[in-house]
């Protein structure tokens, strides 16, 4: 499930300039905010970025940037916790 908050992912930025519309920030992204359109990553769902990087890490051309905030709060609560593999986000990161 997603959740959509109007004030998450502000920093997100895209610099289509640069994007190769290789498609991986659509496949790290564990919140479904990018989609490739006309070969070019778009954001759909911006209130749905959690900040967590991921996309800005794994995008070999550069083309993103984000300011990562406290990144997926379950995953931290649960490994603050010693609990792991308790998040069922579908997230590709293995940080939970
Ligand atoms: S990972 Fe980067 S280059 Fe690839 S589609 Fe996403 S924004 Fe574009
Ligand atoms: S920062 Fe994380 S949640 Fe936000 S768009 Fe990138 S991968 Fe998705």
């Amino acid at each position: 499930m997603n959740y959509t908050y109007p004030e998450n992912g502000a920093s997100l930025v895209i610099d289509a300039a640069k994007c190769t519309g290789c498609g991986q920030c659509v496949n790290v992204c564990p919140h479904a905010v990018f989609e490739i359109t006309n070969r070019i990553a778009h954001i759909v769902r911006r209130g749905s970025c959690m900040e967590c990087g991921a996309c800005a890490l794994n995008c070999s051309a550069g083309a993103i940037t984000v300011s990562r905030g406290v990144g997926c709060a379950a995953a931290i609560l649960n490994r603050y916790r010693g609990k792991t593999g308790e998040c069922n986000c579908d997230s590709t990161l293995n940080c939970c």
